[in-house]
C-alpha cells in the first residue's frame, strides 16, 4: 500500500467512519490537507498551573490540586460534587453528568489537573464541566506549549480534532507544497509547512505576534491561489477572439447631443475606456465603478449602441425587476430614436409574451434586450449577443459571474457595481477584471443633508414629511422590521402605508414592495417618477439603481439594521437632482456601538468609496459586499478585512508566477482549489 497522501479523503484516517466523516463535512473538510488547513480559531494558555488562591473569576485556567471530598449533591438538579485543595486554597468541581468510572477516577486523596472556566459557585470558586485528568500522586508540569481550540461543529470534540490532526502532521514531511520562498519578503515563515505546523503545534517559543505571522503566510498563499486563477482566466480570455466593435455610424454622437446634459470628464474617460475595449476582438471583462449617482447607467447606453452599429445584440441585467423595469424605460428613450429597438425580459412576463420575445431575440430582431436574471435561462437563444451588461452587481456572486458565450465565442462583458468597493477587495475579487472608475458626480449636485433620529420622534418627522409633500416634494419612506425578511418588510409597509394615508388623506401615498403583481409594482414606479404619487412607502426594493430625480427626502426606519453599503445605497435615491435633498435615519434604541458607528459614518460622509472602507475595518467583507460576494466561502483561511495588507503582495507575486513560473502557479491554484471560473454557455 502506497503512504496515504495529503488530498486522501479523511476517511483514510485511523478513526474515521461514516458518522465522523458526516460531521467533518458539516465543517467542509473532506480530505487530509482539509483538516491541515483548518487552523485554530484561538489557543489557550495551558502552559502554567495556577495556584487556587491566584484564580480570576471568569477566567479559563489550568490548576492541579488533590481531592480532599467527592460528594452527589441533590439540589434541584443531582451534582456530584469534587472538591479539591492545593497549597493555597480550595475549589469545588461540579459535574451534571457522570458516571460510575468517573466517580472511582477522583476519590479522595487523589490528583487531579483539570482546565475550565472559574465561576462563583454557592459555596466559593468552582469550575463546572472542566477537562480533567487524574492522578495517583502530584501530576507533572503541564506541556509547555499553548492548546489551539478549532473551529467545530456539534458532536465534534477539540479532542478528535486535535488526535486526526497528529495523523495529518504525520504525514506532513512527505508532502512537497509549492515553494514560493524566493517570491517572498519575509522569509521567516516561507515554508507552508513550518508555518502549519507552528499554528497547529506551537512551539514553547511561539509568541502571538509569531502566530499571527505564521497565519499571514497561510493567508497569503491562499490570497495567491485565489488572485493566481483569476488571473489566469483573464490571460486565458486574452487568447480567446471575440467580434470586434470598431466605430461605425457614429449613434453615439447622435445620443449624446440629444441627452440633455454634458457628460462628466469621468464618464467621457471610462467610455473611451469601454468603446476601446469593444474596438478590440479580444472579449472584454471590465468592472465599472462609480459611486452612487456618478452616471454609470449611460455608459451601458453608448456600449450597447456600439454593437448595435454593428447589428450585434447587446444583453443587460439587473438585478430587479423594478430596476429592469426603469432601464427598459430610459434605453428605450435613448434607443428608439437612433432607430435601435429595445425589449424587455423578466421573470413575470406571461408566457405567451415571453415566447414572442424569446423568438425575437433568437431571430435577431431585437439587439437590446433589458431583463432580470431571466435573461440568461437555458430558453433564451441570442441570435448574434456581441455584449453582456450587468448593472448593480452587488446582488450576483463574484463567482457565479456571467462569463457566458455564445455561438462558441465570449462576448464581451462590462460589469457595474451597486456601490464603490474597496481596492484591496477589488485587487483579490476582481484580479481578472481591468477597472474604469467614475471618480466624479454630475455638476450641480447637492449635498445630501443627513440625520439621525430616535424613532420616538417618529410622529414629528411623518408631520414634516408629510408637509413637505403637500409643498410639493417629494418622498421616500423605506420600511425594514426587526425580522429579517422582505415578507415581513412588505407587512410593515403596508401598515406604515394605511397608518400614514388615515393620517393625511388628501396627500398622494403609494406604496411598493417586492411581493406586489409586478404590473402594479410599474404603475406606482412610474406614477413616482411622474410626481403623481408625493410620499412612496416602500421596502429595501427600491434600494438599487432605481433613479427619480425630483424626490428630494428620504425616510429609512430602523436603520440600525442596514449595513454601510445599503444605507449608502439607499440614500443615493434622493440627492440625483439639483435640488438640496435630506435623509432622516429613525433608529430604534438602544444604539449597540458598531450601530452607533454605523450611523454616524453614513450621517458624515457621502463618498462610498470612504463609507466602503469604513465598513471593511468596522464589520469584514461579508458586510460590505453582502456574504456571497466576498468570498467569505471561498477564504478559509484570509480573511479580506484583518489580511487587506497581503493581498498588494499577492497580486505582485501572481504576476511574477505567472510570468516565470506558470507550473507553481498552477500547483498553488490547485492546493487551495478555488472555485472554477467556468464558462456557461448561452
Ligand atoms: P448610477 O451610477 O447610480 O447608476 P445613474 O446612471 O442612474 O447613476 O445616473 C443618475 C442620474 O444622473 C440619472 O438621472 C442620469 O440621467 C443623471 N446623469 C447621468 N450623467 C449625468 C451628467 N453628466 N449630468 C447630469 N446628469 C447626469
Ligand atoms: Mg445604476
Amino acid at each position: 500500500m502506497t503512504a496515504p497522501a495529503l488530498d486522501d479523503s479523511v476517511r483514510t484516517l485511523r478513526g474515521v467512519g461514516p458518522a465522523l466523516a458526516e460531521k467533518l463535512d458539516r465543517i467542509r473538510i473532506h480530505t487530509a490537507l482539509d483538516l491541515l488547513l483548518h487552523l485554530p480559531a484561538r489557543y489557550q494558555d495551558r502552559t502554567r498551573v495556577r495556584k487556587l488562591a491566584a484564580l480570576k473569576v471568569g477566567a479559563e485556567a489550568l490548576i492541579a490540586a488533590q481531592v480532599r471530598r467527592s460528594r452527589i449533591a441533590y439540589g434541584k438538579r443531582r451534582s456530584w460534587l469534587v472538591e479539591v485543595e492545593d497549597d493555597t486554597g480550595y475549589l469545588t468541581l461540579r459535574f451534571f453528568h457522570f458516571n460510575e468510572r468517573q466517580r472511582k477516577s477522583l476519590q479522595e486523596g487523589m490528583w487531579v489537573q483539570c482546565f475550565g472556566e472559574v465561576r462563583m459557585g454557592p459555596s466559593g470558586l468552582e469550575i463546572i464541566h472542566p477537562e480533567y485528568r487524574a492522578f495517583p500522586a502530584e501530576p507533572p508540569p503541564p506541556p509547555p506549549t499553548l492548546t489551539p481550540v478549532y473551529p467545530t461543529t456539534e458532536g465534534l470534540a477539540q479532542k478528535r480534532i486535535i488526535s486526526l490532526l497528529d495523523q495529518v502532521l504525520d504525514r506532513l514531511d512527505r508532502w512537497q507544497p509549492p515553494r514560493i520562498d524566493k517570491f517572498l519578503d519575509d522569509q521567516a515563515f516561507a515554508d507552508l509547512r513550518v508555518a502549519l505546523r507552528f499554528l497547529h503545534r506551537p512551539p514553547t517559543t511561539a509568541t502571538e505576534s509569531l502566530l499571527d505571522q505564521a497565519r499571514a503566510r497561510v493567508a497569503l498563499d491562499e490570497i495567491l491561489a485565489n488572485v493566481l486563477a483569476l488571473k489566469r482566466s483573464a490571460r486565458a480570455r486574452q487568447q480567446e477572439t471575440t467580434v470586434a466593435l470598431p466605430r461605425a455610424q457614429r449613434l453615439g454622437a447622435e445620443l449624446l447631443r440629444r441627452l440633455g446634459f454634458e457628460l462628466t470628464a469621468a464618464q467621457r474617460r471610462v467610455a473611451t475606456e469601454v468603446l476601446l475595449d469593444l474596438e478590440r476582438d479580444r472579449p472584454m471583462l471590465r468592472l465599472l465603478q462609480g459611486d452612487v449617482g456618478s452616471g454609470k447607467t449611460v455608459i451601458a447606453a453608448f456600449a450597447a449602441i456600439r454593437a448595435a452599429e454593428h447589428g450585434r445584440q447587446t444583453a443587460i441585467m439587473a438585478p430587479t425587476e423594478i430596476l429592469a423595469e426603469q432601464h427598459y424605460l430610459n434605453f428605450s428613450s435613448w434607443l428608439a430614436p437612433l432607430g435601435i429597438e429595445v425589449s424587455l425580459l423578466t421573470g413575470s412576463a406571461s408566457r405567451a409574451e415571453r415566447r414572442a420575445r424569446h423568438a425575437a431575440i433568437a431571430r435577431g430582431e431585437v439587439l437590446v434586450v433589458v431583463g432580470t436574471h431571466a435573461l440568461f435561462e437555458k430558453d433564451v437563444e441570442f441570435a448574434a449577443l456581441a455584449l453582456v451588461i450587468i448593472d448593480e452587481q452587488h446582488r450576483f456572486g463574484v463567482h457565479q459571474r456571467m462569463a457566458l458565450r455564445s455561438k462558441g465565442m465570449l462576448p464581451h462583458q462590462l460589469v457595474m457595481t451597486a456601490t464603490p468597493i474597496p481596492r484591496t477587495l477589488t485587487m483579490a475579487l476582481y484580479a481578472d477584471m481591468d477597472v474604469s472608475m467614475i471618480d466624479e458626480l454630475p455638476k450641480g449636485r447637492q449635498p445630501i443633508e443627513t440625520r439621525v433620529v430616535s424613532a420616538a420622534r417618529r410622529d414629528t418627522v411623518i408631520d414634516r414629511v408629510a408637509r413637505a409633500c403637500a409643498r410639493g416634494e417629494q418622498a421616500y419612506w423605506v420600511c425594514t422590521l426587526i425580522e429579517e425578511s422582505e415578507a415581513s418588510d412588505s407587512r410593515g409597509a403596508e401598515t406604515t402605508v394605511a397608518e400614514l394615508r388615515a393620517r393625511f388623506p388628501k396627500l398622494a401615498i403609494g406604496l411598493l414592495h417586492g411581493r406586489l403583481p409586478s404590473a402594479e409594482k410599474a404603475r406606482t414606479m412610474a406614477a413616482f417618477a411622474a410626481a403623481e404619487i408625493a410620499l412612496l412607502v416602500a421596502t429595501t426594493v427600491i434600494e438599487v439603481g432605481v433613479d427619480v430625480p425630483n424626490a428630494t427626502l428620504m425616510v429609512i426606519e430602523n436603520a440600525e439594521r442596514l449595513g454601510l453599503a445599503q444605507l449608502h445605497q439607499l440614500r443615493g435615491r434622493v440627492g440625483r437632482g439639483e435640488r438640496a435633498s435630506r435623509c432622516i435615519l429613525l433608529f430604534a434604541p438602544p444604539l449597540t456601538a458598531v450601530a452607533q458607528e454605523r450611523l454616524a459614518v453614513i450621517r458624515r460622509s457621502q463618498d462610498g468609496f470612504v463609507i466602503a472602507e469604513a465598513d471593511l475595518k468596522l464589520r469584514g467583507p461579508g458586510d460590505v459586499l453582502g456574504p456571497r460576494q466576498t468570498g467569505e466561502q471561498v477564504f478559509r483561511v484570509a480573511d479580506l478585512g484583518r489580511d487587506a495588507n497581503l493581498v498588494a503582495e499577492a497580486s505582485m507575486i501572481a504576476t511574477r508566477l505567472l510570468d516565470t513560473a506558470p507550473q507553481l502557479a498552477d500547483a498553488i491554484v490547485g492546493l487551495w482549489s478555488p472555485p472554477s471560473q467556468d464558462y456557461a454557455n448561452v
